[in-house]
């Protein structure tokens, strides 16, 4: 599937129904989910691989993998509901992925979920609640030997940082994240944030 016609599918899939601010839904705007997914693809690190989505909300990412051939795709989320959007949106594509409702900071999901030989996650960049995407990285490094994150724009001192000892960031494409006006303390009707995708590999 070429990028242009993964980006046009994707954009086709629900968003969330009433989402919660508190943990910090916005869905992966289609664009950059392709270009994570594409990225990810070239690598050659997600065709025939097992494919985990940490935080995976209504499933763009995860969805995506298993339309570019992933061996299998795991989706891991707190929030029931968004995981009942996910699991429509990959029947609408028909799509092969296993969504279950997890919280990332559970010491025990590594065990339930087993190995994945790729990560990728949009986690929650720690607006509304501090830190909150620290534990999607500590998972992020104990399930996989590679990572790819969406990060807001300049945290790649506080990802080297974080996991110094545990894991090295080898690579890293910009990108823009358009959020709607969702919630009642945004102030514009879309406002524009700038992220970064982070390619993180572990080195234990
Ligand atoms: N790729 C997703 C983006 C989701 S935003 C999409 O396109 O829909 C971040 C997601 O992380 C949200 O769905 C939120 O519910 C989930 N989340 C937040 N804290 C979590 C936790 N502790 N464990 C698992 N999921 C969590």
């Amino acid at each position: 599937m070429k990028l242009k016609r993964l980006e046009m599918t994707l954009q086709r899939l629900a968003g969330f129904t009433r989402p919660r601010p508190s943990l910090e839904q916005y869905q992966t705007p289609a664009p950059l989910a392709a270009r994570l997914l594409y990225h990810a693809l070239m690598n050659g690190d997600i065709a025939g691989k097992r494919v985990c989505d940490l935080g995976s909300g209504t499933g763009v990412l995860a969805i995506g993998s298993a339309l570019l051939g992933a061996e299998s795709v795991v989706g891991i989320e707190i929030d029931e509901r968004a995981v009942g959007t996910a699991r429509a949106n990959a029947d609408l594509l028909e799509a092969d992925v296993e969504f279950r409702v997890a919280d990332a900071n559970d010491p025990s999901l590594p065990d339930i979920v087993g190995a994945c030989d790729t990560v990728i996650m949009n986690p929650p960049f720690g607006a509304q609640k501090a830190h909150a995407d620290r534990p999607f990285i500590d998972l992020a490094l104990r399930l996989a030997p590679v990572t790819y994150g969406i990060f807001n724009a300049g945290s790649t001192p506080f990802v080297e940082t974080y996991t110094k000892g545990r894991g090295k960031i080898t690579g890293r494409v910009g990108g823009s994240f358009p959020i709607k006006r969702t919630f009642s303390f945004h102030t514009k009707d879309v406002q524009e944030i700038d992220v970064e995708i982070l390619l993180l590999e572990r080195t234990t």
